[in-house]
């Protein structure tokens, strides 16, 4: 899959839309999610163009692979969720429903998240 350059996170990474920033490193950023399953929803993303986690693991730096992974565990921190729990989440592709083809881990948490995935939708 090539990076298409027009997706909603490569818009928010030039400034041409809005987001709420929750965190921001030299290689990553943090925003809230515009449509929260939980009271925190974050979404941290890489700010050079991957088009998914397989592409962001294989062709990223360490740095920036570190960098990705501890920002969410920052986040997670800082909004005060590391005692009660969080669930962290990377869609990649079409059966996981990725809707937004630029790599992101949600950080969700503030409330009991329940199961991983639907005992009734397990096949
Ligand atoms: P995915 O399904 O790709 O893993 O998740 C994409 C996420 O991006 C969804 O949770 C969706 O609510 C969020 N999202 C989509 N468009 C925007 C936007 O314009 N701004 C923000 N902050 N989040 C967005």
């Amino acid at each position: 899959m090539s990076y298409d350059p027009t997706n909603i996170f490569a818009k928010i990474l030039r400034g041409e839309i809005p987001c709420t920033k929750a965190l921001e490193t030299d290689h990553s950023l943090a925003f809230h999610d515009i449509n929260p399953l939980a009271p925190t929803h974050v979404l941290v993303i890489p700010k050079k163009a991957y088009c998914s986690f397989d592409d962001f693991t294989t062709q990223a730096s360490a740095e920036e692979i570190v960098d990705l992974f501890r920002t969410a565990s920052r986040l997670a921190q800082e909004a005060g969720l590391d005692a009660s729990g969080y669930r962290i989440i990377s869609n990649h592709g079409e059966d996981a429903n990725q809707e937004v083809p630029h790599f992101h881990l949600h950080v969700i948490g503030g409330r009991a998240l329940g199961p991983m995935l639907r005992r009734d939708q397990k096949t």
